[in-house]
């Protein structure tokens, strides 16, 4: 049998022995170079590919090769650059097996995973198939290959996608204890355990909570962990956790907007935890990755009518930035045929329905509006948050932010301000203002963060 033949066989069977998502992205982009000396030589797309086939499917690969040439093989994984070389092979490694009996204690939580985001719907493409593949390892065999695996990029690119799609894997393929919690949710948790009370026993109570919240996690994941660095004591009580976590081989899974290196006021000894796994990186999607999201999004919104390719290619290369933006224009085009009735969505009708979006910048001027939208979804939260009474940290520095940037590059009286933010007084809006400007010159995370923000407004 030649090597072509053997390889499609192989192929045919494997996809019948493993998942579909796990036979798309380990095993569809390998070839087999030769069978030689009793060893088959696999060719293999990315270094991952090596790593991660020779950790979990080795074994697999041996039996399903002997299943097809009678003969047992020691298995080679090479890139296609290393053809030429000459390679030994002497990593074989027994296959690892989930361990699914982690003892469960008796508390009752909820894991807050989001269901529909998961590894079937995250398109991949060349700005995030490492991610997507770490993201993949890592939910086959959490606590053993990459701990921790911290994820980053800019805001919309798809990382919590990715964190959640790893933790609904392990839910759905072993008993393990999965948490899910926003850098915020953490510190709210946390900031409960300090609070002032006179009930003893209720503090003591939450105290073990927590503990046992946390401590007893198979996986935890932690999103957006820039908001740490503002908050000493809650990155101690993180350090804490991660200690007792990673000496256990219990997953731990991390995002941040930017390198563990850049998170200028995290404390050294957490970012030196953080670089002892993988880290990888998410970039905005290219061309090809954007337009496939978009029919990847139309194809699951069964209320869309007919789109035209011309109007797929309007959208995608018109907005650049993120996934979440595509999003957005495909809920636009969505509301605007339904409301207009239209049986077809052709160019003509995207120009129009998603005008506002697309020419931003040159048609569409900085409003209040749009200070907030920004600033709202740069932290995570509504547009009505920004506008409520709301008081807690999350919500209200937020806001005082978007106040002052509704102040600064707006140049809106405190008034108008006040009005817009749900009808502050113009006080509030001055202190705020205040408040952030010196935050802004004491801090430099802040600063950034802020900078940050102006650029999708401006
Ligand atoms: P981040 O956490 O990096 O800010 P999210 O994970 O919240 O980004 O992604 C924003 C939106 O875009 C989500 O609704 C997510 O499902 C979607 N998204 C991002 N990347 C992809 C992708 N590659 N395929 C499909 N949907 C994606
Ligand atoms: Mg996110």
């Amino acid at each position: 049998m030649n090597t072509d033949l053997v390889w499609s066989k192989f192929l045919n069977k494997i996809e019948t022995e493993v998942n579909s998502i796990v036979y798309k992205t380990w095993f569809s982009n390998t070839k087999l170079h030769e069978l030689k000396d009793n060893i088959a030589t696999i060719i293999v797309p990315m270094e991952i590919h090596r790593k991660h086939l020779n950790d979990s499917y080795l074994k697999v690969i041996i039996d399903t090769l002997f299943l097809i040439t009678n003969q047992m093989y020691d298995v080679n994984f090479i890139l296609e650059d290393e053809i030429k070389k000459d390679e030994n092979n002497d990593n074989v490694i027994e296959l690892n097996n989930y361990d699914t009996s982690t003892e469960k204690t008796d508390f009752k939580y909820s894991s807050n995973l989001i269901k529909t985001y998961n590894f079937e719907n995250f398109v991949v493409g060349n700005s995030n198939k490492l991610a997507h593949a770490t993201a993949l390892a890592v939910a086959e065999t959490p606590g053993e290959t990459y701990n921790p695996l911290f994820i980053y990029g800019s805001s919309g690119l798809g990382k919590t996608h990715l964190m959640h799609a790893i933790g609904n894997y392990i839910e759905e393929k072993t008993n393990k204890r999965v948490l899910y919690v926003s850098s915020q949710q953490f510190t709210d948790d946390f900031m409960k355990l300090s609070r002032k009370d006179d009930n003893d026993k209720t503090n003591y109570q939450y105290a073990e909570y927590f503990k046992n919240k946390y401590r007893s996690l198979d996986v935890l994941i932690i999103d957006d962990i820039q908001f740490f660095a503002t908050k000493p004591k809650t990155q101690e009580e993180f350090f804490h956790i991660f200690n007792i976590l990673y000496n256990e081989k219990k997953q731990i899974i991390i995002s941040s907007d930017r390198s563990p290196n850049d998170l200028k006021l995290l404390e050294e000894r957490l970012k030196t935890r953080f670089c002892w796994g993988l880290t990888v990186d998410i970039y905005p999607p290219e061309l090809e990755l954007r337009k496939n999201i978009l029919r990847k999004k139309i194809q699951s919104s069964n209320s869309l009518p007919e789109i035209s390719e011309e109007v797929i290619d309007y959208i995608a290369s018109n907005m650049t930035s993120d996934v979440r933006n595509l999003e957005g224009a495909i809920n636009r085009l969505m509301a605007y045929s339904f409301v207009m009735g239209c049986t077809e969505i052709n160019l003509q009708v995207a120009v129009e329905a998603l005008k506002d979006m697309i020419n931003k910048g040159t048609s569409e001027k900085a409003n209040i509006l749009k200070v907030q939208k920004v600033v709202a979804d740069y932290f995570q939260i509504s547009v009505d948050d920004l506008k409520s009474k709301k008081r807690s940290a999350s919500i209200a520095f937020p806001r005082q932010i978007a106040m002052y940037l509704s102040r600064t590059i707006l140049n809106e009286s405190f008034e108008r301000i006040g009005l817009e933010f749900g009808g502050k007084d113009h006080s509030t809006v001055m202190h705020s203002c205040d408040k952030i400007k010196s935050e802004i010159n004491t801090n430099n995370e802040i600063k950034n963060s802020i900078d940050e923000i102006k650029k999708n407004i401006v």
